[in-house]
């Protein structure tokens, strides 16, 4: 579904990314885990095309040329990281401001309602301001705004971040509920590593802007010491 050749991404003089290659396949629920600053949210935004890149990244066999802007329509959704939903909108605004891109209402009506089904507490605070929700809520909301735009594929990027343990824990289940009841591919950046792990059918280490190692999630987790070593600290235990 995508394939990623020698991606470069320069700040500047600071190089965040060194001719960097992976792949996905489609169903998949894919986990990038990495240090701070390792070019983990770099990745994704090159994907989502909000991003200056050399390199190939080819999506369903397109190219997608570096600062697009334009993925959404081709079914590639990112969720960023802070969540940034709109806070002076209700809950239904900022779904709604997910589907801007469509004009199939009865598609836009029947992804709202599985939105719904997969975080019911969205629906039960559906006239509540976005900036009034909790942390945990706002994270729904980011990943139902997504959802509303279709996508094939979803760009998570730290979706757990300053979350509670037991919303973490949720937010996981919804994600493999997400990928395997829609079947929509999943790239989740974590600094969560191990829980990161758990979930994904394949997982690569990212460590100052270069892929250090891959392998399925349980392959993965059986080098945890190694992947320490790279995450800089103690990964979390989910
Ligand atoms: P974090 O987990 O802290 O978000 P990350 O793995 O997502 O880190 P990136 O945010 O992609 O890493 O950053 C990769 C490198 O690029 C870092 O050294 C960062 O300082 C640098 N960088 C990122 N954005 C910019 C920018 N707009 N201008 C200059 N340097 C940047």
């Amino acid at each position: 579904m995508l394939e990623i050749n020698n991606l470069s991404v320069f700040y500047g003089g600071i190089q965040a990314l060194y001719a960097l290659s992976l792949s996905v396949e489609k169903g998949d629920i894919v986990s990038v885990i990495g240090a701070n600053g390792a070019g983990k949210s770099t990745l994704l935004r090159s994907i989502a095309g909000d991003q200056k890149y050399v390199g190939q990244i080819r999506f369903e066999g397109e190219q997608i040329p570096s600062e697009s802007y334009c993925v959404v329509h081709k079914g590639i959704s990112l969720v960023p990281e802070g969540r940034r939903i709109f806070p002076g909108l209700t809950v239904l605004e900022n779904l709604r401001a997910g589907a801007y891109s469509r004009s199939d209402k009865d598609g836009i009506m029947r992804d709202m309602e599985e939105v719904f089904t997969i975080f019911p507490r969205l629906k039960e605070r559906i006239k509540q301001l976005g900036g009034s929700l909790s942390g945990g809520e706002q994270q729904m909301l980011a990943i139902g705004r997504a959802l509303l735009a279709s996508p094939k594929l979803l760009l998570l990027d730290e979706p757990t971040l300053g979350l509670a343990p037991i919303i973490i824990n949720e937010l996981f289940d919804k994600i493999i509920e997400i990928n395997q009841k829609k079947g929509i591919t999943v790239i989740m950046v974590e600094q969560n590593a191990y829980a990161a792990l758990e979930l994904a059918k394949k997982a690569y280490v990212l460590a100052t802007g270069q892929i250090v190692m891959s392998g399925t999630g349980a392959e993965l987790l059986e080098k945890g010491d190694i992947i320490e070593s790279y995450l800089g600290s103690k990964a979390e235990e989910r």
